[in-house]
């Protein structure tokens, strides 16, 4: 291919040649879930666009080393070092371990993105398993000058950092104003100024998440892990760095401090920032309830949509925005989701049935440089979509005895729609399955229509009843004709 790829770095807030530090090697670390709920649909939408960078970047040639952590300590309450820990508050509230939290919600995660297939990063490092390194990483950062210990606790010190280096480049905030803004919260008095950050916390009596350190038996400050765990897997200096916007300030602003603190460079080349998943126009959020958990859609278990859809119609649905757009979710949205994307499966499969000829009316040349084109101007999945329904319109027209394809074309495009679709987009291509899971369904509901059927001939109506309503209530209606029970699946 002789394009060439450009992301949007937001650090320079401009699209960018992709250069890797080491030529064919890329470095990706993307912000992984704070483990203590269900990750809803916008934290999937973030991890979906970066899947997809992983994707072309591996589809490009690259060998990607991609690492997205799990965090399950040391993220507080809110970002101001307050309040306590997410996963601590969650234990003892349902009297459980902390790490029961833990693995109940990073089992919740990799199911959900399996489910949405999303490729799992090459490392999962967590929190907890690299508290050693985090508080090398404190060490180095006190030794540096740019730290300071209080009570046990650590803080990052901001505004010396911003003498020697800038502190808010990347979130386009100065100093003077966080000066202003920042407020000293109860039980921060420890801080020499209210925009330093916690490093190390000490411990109180009744938290039970603690370990020990040169300063006292507590916890890392939240930044510190992904700082820590980046240059261990990738080094002081790596390729991209990826999470969604919301963890521009403070999150990836204290990350870039501390690492450059210590090492004295830029630790990412180029940072990438997914846009928000909203729901009813407003961002989808964990802690104001304004979401809808990607199990609750697959089962139709909600009270947003009337009816159920599939996951690879809701990763369609979210591929349709490029990803640093906002996107709203909907049910009108999901309905258009669900039909172009049975067409473009329906289109596919129908490639097996074209009669070739001798001429072609599809310029498959430029279209495939077109779908290039949009897949290296910074991932543009929509304008990608867009290219490949002007293929499922021809493959149609073809079909229809409109247009005409001749064997090379075809063998292209067979070769070439999965490459797009399935490797790149990751959506299933498999229509086998899909019919097997219509065959099965179709088989248990003849199951209890005979079972139906036979209460019914013992007069057990209780029985027959309950089926009627079960199925009912799955969308699946009965009608009782003089040939027998036939059903519809609404
Ligand atoms: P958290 O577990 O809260 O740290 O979030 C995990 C990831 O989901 C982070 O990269 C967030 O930026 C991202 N995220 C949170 N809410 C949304 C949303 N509504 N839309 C897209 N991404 C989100
Ligand atoms: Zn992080």
């Amino acid at each position: 291919m002789s394009q060439e790829l450009f992301v949007y770095n937001s650090l320079t807030k401009r699209k960018e040649k992709f250069e890797p530090l080491s030529p064919n090697h890329v470095g990706m670390y993307v912000c992984g879930p704070t483990v203590y709920s269900n990750v809803h649909l916008g934290n999937c939408r973030t991890f979906i666009s970066f899947d997809i960078i992983y994707r072309y970047l591996q589809y490009l040639g690259y060998k990607v080393r991609y690492v997205r952590n799990i965090t399950d300590a040391g993220h507080l309450e809110n970002d101001e070092d307050a309040g306590e820990d997410r996963i601590a508050k969650k234990a003892r509230l349902e009297s459980i371990e902390p790490m029961e939290v833990v693995q109940r919600y990073t089992v919740d995660f990799h199911r959900t993105l399996q489910q949405l297939n999303t490729l799992p990063p090459s490392i999962e490092p967590t929190a907890t398993g690299h508290i050693v390194e985090q508080i090398e990483l404190i060490k180095a950062i006190l030794k540096e000058g740019y730290a300071y210990e209080v009570n046990g606790s650590v803080y990052f010190d901001v505004l010396k950092f911003n003498k020697d280096h800038r502190y808010g480049k990347l979130s386009g905030r100065n100093i003077e104003d966080l000066i202003h803004n920042t407020r000293t919260l109860d039980g921060q008095q420890d801080k020499k100024n209210p925009q330093d950050f916690a490093l190390w916390k000490k411990a109180e009596p009744q938290h039970i998440m603690r370990w020990p350190s040169p300063w006292s038996d507590g916890f890392p400050g939240w930044h510190l892990e992904c700082t820590a765990m980046s240059t261990k897997y990738l080094g002081p200096q790596f390729d991209i760095h990826g999470g969604g916007m919301d963890l521009k300030f403070p999150h990836h602003e204290c990350e870039i401090a501390q690492a450059e603190s210590v090492h004295k460079e830029a630790p990412v080349k180029y940072w990438l920032h997914a846009n928000m998943l909203t729901l009813n126009g407003k961002k989808m959020a964990k802690s104001t309830g304004n979401n809808i958990l990607p199990h609750e859609i697959f089962s139709g278990e909600n009270t947003l949509f009337s009816k159920s859809f599939s996951p690879d119609v809701v990763r369609f649905f979210i591929l349709q925005a490029h990803y640093r757009s906002i996107l709203d979710i909907s049910e009108t949205a999901l309905l258009a989701a669900e039909k172009g994307y049975s067409r473009m499966v329906e289109a596919v499969a129908s490639l097996d049935h074209l009669i070739t000829s001798d001429r072609c009316d599809f310029e498959y040349d430029i279209w495939l440089e077109k779908c290039h084109q949009a897949m290296n101007d910074d991932f543009n999945t929509p304008i990608l979509i867009a290219q490949l329904f002007d293929a499922v319109k021809f493959i149609f027209t073809v079909k229809n005895g409109a247009a005409k394809i001749n064997q090379e074309t075809l063998d292209k495009l067979k070769n070439q729609l999965p490459l797009f679709i399935h490797n790149v987009l990751g959506l299933h291509l498999n229509t086998d399955s899909t019919s097997q899971q219509t065959d099965t369904l179709e088989k248990s509901v003849a199951l209890l229509i005979t079972l139906r059927d036979k209460a019914r001939a013992n007069k057990d109506f209780e029985t027959s009843d309950l089926i009627r309503d079960a199925l009912n209530a799955m969308n699946i209606q009965l009608f009782d004709g003089k040939e027998g029970t036939t059903f519809k699946v609404n």
